[in-house]
């Protein structure tokens, strides 16, 4: 048995009675919908995942649904399959061997903000729900994907890392960020754990493999009103030193530094008429109280600023974070399909590393970079990484093969550039997972009959779907 394409009568027929006709997608262009997310931005993910389709969908909107679902699927002994707003990177939610996907969307209460800045909320709370609601009382996320418009908080947890805020916060798993998930687990007769702090931690990004996260609490940063700036000068060097003087600036309170090298901006066709042929571009998002102040140091620097939009309450568009992280690659690939990318942890050196990449592979890579604070990252050693800020970022590669694109990852690593391969759908492979074992104990525990989003955890060493030459391949 490799693959759950249809539902077994007796699931159908419980399925049904929980959630009714028209939460239960059993076909059509829906389906399809709900078996995807934005795997497709890697050739490599389109050509193993294109085709993959779940038996079912449902959707449910309280616990106590998605308790009889999952009870339902583990009697059955299908695979079960946690959804958010579909917009991962990498087939995080596309069923590898069928089964039943659960949207989650709609079980998204914000229960509770607490005006000494944290938050409490279901799983299928759109990020931006909680950072209106937060700033309403003084208070805003700590970080959140450029996704965060349409993105559930379960989702982030499960499959994001990372964003805007994080050049002064970190990600998610950074210390002190989140304050408790309670998951639940795959069985006839659901448990729940609750995993407080930093024991939370290997419950998180694992693709909805070591449970279905039910209530998420994360502590909040103030609230500030900011001023989003974009810099633009034909000095790739002279730009990338004042930005990443600006992002280690820890006076000026900031959520988001971006630099784009040329011809990136020409793709953010909605800013066309902020920028001058021929230039890099960088993005700063800042405290209001302070953009003067910075404006002045860019000018100084022989650099200009061409835009300056304000962001405050109610959070309302244009928002220049759609133009960062991996929107960035998706207004890329929107104008020229031959792109991809990969996504890059920078040294100290990373301007002899930008100049080393651009000397052996001219003209195929194209430079994106985020700054982000060091806070829970590890240094040299496995050390805790300490204060200040690290340059990574998401650039885009012209794809030429699949074999090219191996020999650029290769090569990063080989120049001590970090890169967390997106064209895997294996969580082992795309990242950097030191806790792989705390991991795979709570998916033992938690998933007892290896129904939850199975495949995607390579290492874990029982996939009851699996053919047995994909097991002996992958274990
Ligand atoms: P989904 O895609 O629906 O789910 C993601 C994973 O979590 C899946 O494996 C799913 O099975 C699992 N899951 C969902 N809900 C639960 C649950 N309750 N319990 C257990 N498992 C669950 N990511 C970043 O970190 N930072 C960014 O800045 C960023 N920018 C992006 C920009 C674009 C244009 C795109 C396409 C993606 C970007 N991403 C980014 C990736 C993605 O948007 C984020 O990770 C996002 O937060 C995922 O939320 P979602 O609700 O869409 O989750």
């Amino acid at each position: 048995m490799s693959n759950i394409s249809s539902l077994p009568p007796e699931l159908r027929a419980e399925l049904l009675a929980v959630v009714g006709p028209t939460r239960l997608i059993e076909g059509g262009e829906t389906l399809e919908a709900l078996s995807k997310d934005f795997y497709w931005y890697s050739p490599v993910l389109e050509r193993l995942l294109g085709t993959k389709v779940a038996a079912a969908a449902v959707r449910v909107s309280n616990l106590e649904e998605l308790k009889a679902v999952v009870s339902a699927c583990a009697r059955a002994k299908v695979p079960v399959i946690p959804r958010g707003a579909g917009t991962g990177n990498y087939g995080q939610c596309v069923p590898i061997h069928g089964g039943v996907v659960i949207d989650l969307t709609p079980f998204d209460k914000v229960l509770e903000i607490s005006p000494e800045g944290w938050f409490r909320a279901e799983p299928g709370a759109r990020l931006a729900t909680i950072e209106t609601e937060a700033r309403k009382i003084g208070w805003e996320l700590r970080n959140m994907p450029s996704t965060w418009v349409k993105s559930s908080l379960g989702g982030y947890f499960c499959g994001g890392s990372g964003g805007i805020g994080s050049v002064t916060w970190g990600g998610i798993a950074a210390p002190d960020n989140v304050k408790s998930v309670t998951l639940m687990s795959c069985e006839e007769t659901p448990r729940m754990i609750k995993l407080e702090g930093q024991d939370a931690n290997p419950g998180l990004h694992t693709y909805g493999t070591t449970g279905i996260m039910v209530e998420i609490e994360m502590r909040l940063a103030p609230r500030f009103d900011y001023d989003q700036m974009l810099f633009s000068s034909p000095d790739w060097s002279k730009l990338l030193d004042w930005t990443d003087m600006a992002a280690r600036n820890m006076q000026w309170s900031k959520r988001l530094v971006t630099m784009f090298q040329d011809p990136i901006p020409t793709y953010f066709k909605p800013l066309l008429k902020y920028f001058r042929p021929g230039e890099h571009v960088s993005l700063y998002v800042v405290d209001k109280n302070s953009a003067d102040e910075v404006v002045a140091s860019a000018a100084a620097a022989g650099i200009d600023c061409v835009c300056r939009l304000r962001f405050s309450d109610p959070p309302k568009p244009p928002y220049l974070s759609d133009y960062t992280f991996n929107h960035t690659s998706l207004w890329a690939i929107k104008s020229d399909p031959s792109y991809t990318y990969i996504q890059a942890g920078f040294g100290e050196n990373f301007r002899e590393q930008f100049q080393d990449l651009h000397a052996k592979f001219p003209g195929e890579i194209v430079f994106h970079l985020e700054w982000f604070s060091r806070r829970g990252r590890l240094g040299p050693g496995g050390k805790p990484g300490g204060d200040g800020v690290v340059v990574g970022g998401i650039p885009l590669v012209h794809f030429v093969s699949e074999a090219r694109l191996q020999e650029i990852i290769d090569y990063c690593a080989r120049i001590g550039v970090g890169v967390n391969n997106p064209h895997t759908y294996f969580l082992e492979d795309g990242g950097h997972h030191p806790d792989i074992e705390e991991k795979r104990a709570l998916k033992a525990n938690l998933d007892p009959l290896g129904l939850l989003n199975p495949g995607k955890m390579r290492t874990y060493p029982f996939n009851p779907f699996a053919e047995a030459a994909e097991l002996s391949r992958t274990l």
